[in-house]
C-alpha cells in the first residue's frame, strides 16, 4: 500500500497525509510555547487547525462549537481573554449542542502557508489569513456560530 500524500482533513498535498500534517501541527504548537508567540495567537492556530480536521478535533457537539466559535471570538474580539472565558465556562455547563457536519470543502489555504510565511509578523498575519480562509469554508455554519457566541456572552452577564 501506498503512503497517503494528501492530507484527509485539510486538503493539502504532503507525503503521509493525516499523520504527517498532524505531526507539522505538534512542532507548531510546540515553537509557540517555546517561542514569543502571544496566547491568544496560539489559540487561533488551534482553532483553525481543528475547523480543518474536524474529525480529529470536533468530534462532539461541544469540541465543535469550541473551536467554531473560538475563531469567530477572535475575528469579532480581538481574542480578548474575558471573551474565551466566558465561552469556555458557557461550553462547561450541562448543555447539549448538537454537531453540525463539517463542509467538504476546509479552505484554499492551510498549515503548510503558515509555515512557509517566516516567523514574526509574516507568522501572524499568515495565521490569519488561514483562520479567516478555514472560517470561510464553514459560511453555512456562520449564523449557527453567531447564535452560540451570542449564548456564551449572555450567559456572562447573567452570572455578573
Ligand atoms: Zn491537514
Amino acid at each position: 500500500m501506498n503512503a497517503p500524500d494528501r492530507c484527509e482533513g485539510c486538503g493539502r498535498a504532503i507525503a503521509g497525509g493525516a499523520a504527517a500534517c498532524r505531526a507539522e501541527f505538534d512542532a507548531v504548537c510546540a515553537a509557540d510555547y517555546g517561542g514569543a508567540v502571544p496566547y491568544p495567537l496560539h489559540r487561533l492556530t488551534v482553532d483553525a487547525y481543528a475547523l480543518q480536521h474536524p474529525d480529529a478535533f470536533m468530534v462532539s457537539g461541544k469540541s465543535y462549537a469550541a473551536h467554531l466559535v473560538g475563531t469567530l471570538a477572535w475575528f469579532e474580539h480581538g481574542g480578548r481573554a474575558d471573551v474565551q472565558r466566558a465561552l469556555r465556562s458557557w461550553l462547561d455547563g450541562a448543555r447539549e449542542l448538537e454537531r453540525p457536519r463539517p463542509p467538504d470543502d476546509r479552505g484554499v489555504l492551510t498549515l503548510a502557508d503558515v509555515i512557509a510565511a517566516g516567523d514574526g509578523d509574516a507568522h501572524a498575519e499568515a495565521l490569519a489569513r488561514w483562520a479567516r480562509s478555514a472560517w470561510n469554508a464553514y459560511a453555512p455554519q456562520h449564523a449557527l456560530a453567531q447564535r452560540w457566541l451570542a449564548a456564551a456572552l449572555a450567559a456572562r452577564r447573567e452570572r455578573c
